[in-house]
C-alpha cells in the first residue's frame, strides 16, 4: 500500500479534472481569442470555470484572472502593484513566513530600492493583527500575507489585519496568498477584506500549471507579461483552456463540501496526534489552532532527509518539515521558534479528506520504527 501524505506539495488530480482535460484537448481545442465557433466554445469553457471559481470565493466573474500558478499570481500581485504605485509609495509589508514566491519577489523589489518590512510572529509563535497594522503608513503600497502557512499549517489573522489596515489606510492594497487555505477552509474575499488573492490549481485536485489571481474591481496593476491582451490585458498569453477547465471542474466538485471536509480532516488530525503521542520523542510543531490539513512534527532529532528516505522505502510519502525547494531550508520553522535539532528533524504530514486512519497508522508505525532504527 502506498501512502501519500504530501498533499501540501501537490494533490492527486480528481477524476473530474482529468476527464475535463481529455474532453477539452480532444473536442474543445479552439483558441478562445478566435472569432469563429471553435474559439467561442473554448471561451465559453474558460468563462464557465471562471464563474465556478468566482462563486467559490464570493467574487464576480470579472475579478478572476487565470495565470500559470500561484507563483505567477504572487509575482503579478506584488510586482504589478509596485509598478502601478511604486513611484509614490515605497513600502511593502509581508509576513516573515511567506512562501518563496512572495518572499523572493519582495527581496528582489528590495534590491530595486523598495523598503520591505517583514512582520514576525511573537514569542508564542502566533501572528497579531496589530503588529502588521502598526507598521503600515502613508508610504505603504501593499501588504501581502498568506492565509495558511505551507510548512506548519499556522493560520494567520488575515481578515482582522486587512480590516484594521483598510480602516486607517484605505489606499493600501491587501493581498493574500490563499493557496493552502483554499477549498479547505471557507474563504470569502469580502470577509478577508482582500483586494487580491492567489490560488493554485494543483493544490486542490486539479493539475499543475494553472492558478488564479483575484483582483478586486477598481484595483489597478501593471501587467508583468505583455502581449495579446488576453485576460483583459492583465495576463497576456493564450489561455491554457484544458488546465483552466480542470481547475473549474475540481472546484465545482469540492466547493460544496469545504466545511464538511474540514471537520473530517480535523478528526483525522486528532487521530494522528493520538497515535504520535504513543511515540517517545515526537514533538508536534503545528499549533492546536492550525489548519488540520498540515501537521508538522519533529522526530527525536533524526534528520528529516534520512527519515524521509526511510519512510519512502515503505512507500510512505511525506515532506521534510522545512520544505522549500529540494533540501534548501526556508527559515520559516525558525520564525515559529522551531530551531536546531527540532528544525533539522521536522517532518510535514499533509492530508486530504480522503486520507484514512489506516494510512495514518502505517505512517505512525513506520515513524516509530524509523526513530528506533536510524542512528544519530
Ligand atoms: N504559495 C504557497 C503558500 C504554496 O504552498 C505554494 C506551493 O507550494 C505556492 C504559493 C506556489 O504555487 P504554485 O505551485 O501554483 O506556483
Amino acid at each position: 500500500m502506498s501512502v501519500y501524505l504530501d498533499n501540501a506539495a501537490t494533490t492527486k488530480p480528481c477524476a473530474e479534472a482529468v476527464k475535463a482535460i481529455l474532453e477539452t484537448v480532444t473536442e474543445n481545442f479552439g483558441n478562445p481569442s478566435s472569432l469563429h465557433r471553435a474559439g467561442l466554445n473554448a471561451q465559453l469553457a474558460v468563462d464557465k470555470a471562471r464563474k465556478i471559481i468566482a462563486d467559490s470565493i464570493g467574487a464576480d466573474n470579472g475579478e478572476i484572472y487565470f495565470t500559470s500558478g500561484a507563483t505567477e499570481s504572487n509575482n503579478l500581485a506584488l510586482r504589478g502593484i509596485v509598478s502601478a504605485y511604486g513611484k509614490r509609495k515605497k513600502k511593502i509589508i509581508i509576513s516573515s513566513v511567506e512562501h518563496a514566491s512572495v518572499e523572493e519577489t519582495a527581496s528582489a523589489l528590495e534590491k530595486q530600492g523598495f523598503e520591505v518590512v517583514r512582520v514576525s510572529p511573537r514569542d508564542d509563535g502566533q501572528f497579531y493583527a496589530d503588529d502588521f497594522a502598526g507598521v503600515c503608513d502613508n508610504d505603504t503600497c501593499i501588504i501581502s500575507m498568506m492565509f495558511v502557512n505551507n510548512e506548519t499549517g499556522h493560520i494567520l489573522p488575515v481578515g482582522e489585519t486587512f480590516k484594521k489596515v483598510k480602516r486607517r489606510f484605505p489606499e493600501i492594497i491587501t493581498h493574500c496568498d490563499c493557496v493552502q487555505g483554499y477549498m479547505k477552509i471557507p474563504i470569502r474575499v469580502n470577509n478577508l477584506c482582500a483586494d487580491m488573492m492567489s490560488l493554485s490549481g494543483h493544490k486542490v485536485h486539479a493539475v499543475k500549471g494553472v492558478g488564479v489571481l483575484y483582483i478586486k474591481k477598481g484595483v489597478r496593476l501593471i501587467p508583468i507579461i505583455t502581449g495579446g491582451h488576453q485576460e483583459k490585458g492583465v495576463r497576456s498569453g493564450t489561455e491554457s483552456v484544458p488546465l483552466i477547465v480542470s481547475f473549474g471542474s475540481a472546484v465545482e466538485k469540492y466547493s460544496p463540501t469545504v466545511s464538511e471536509r474540514f471537520e473530517k480532516v480535523s478528526s483525522l488530525k486528532k487521530y494522528l496526534l493520538e497515535r504520535l503521542a504513543e511515540i517517545d520523542g515526537v514533538i508536534v510543531n503545528s499549533p492546536e489552532n492550525a489548519s488540520p490539513y498540515i501537521v508538522n512534527i519533529s522526530a527525536c532529532g533524526k534528520r528529516s532527509e534520512i527519515m524521509l528516505h526511510f519512510l519512502e522505502q515503505k512507500e510512505i510519502y511525506v515532506s521534510s518539515g522545512s520544505a522549500c525547494s529540494k533540501g534548501q531550508k526556508s527559515g520559516v520553522l525558525e520564525q515559529f521558534g522551531i530551531k536546531g535539532k527540532n528544525a533539522d528533524s521536522a517532518v510535514r504530514v499533509s492530508m486530504t479528506s480522503e486520507t484514512t486512519e489506516k494510512e495514518l497508522d502505517a505512517f505512525a508505525d513506520a515513524l516509530r520504527e524509523g526513530i528506533e532504527k536510524i542512528r544519530g
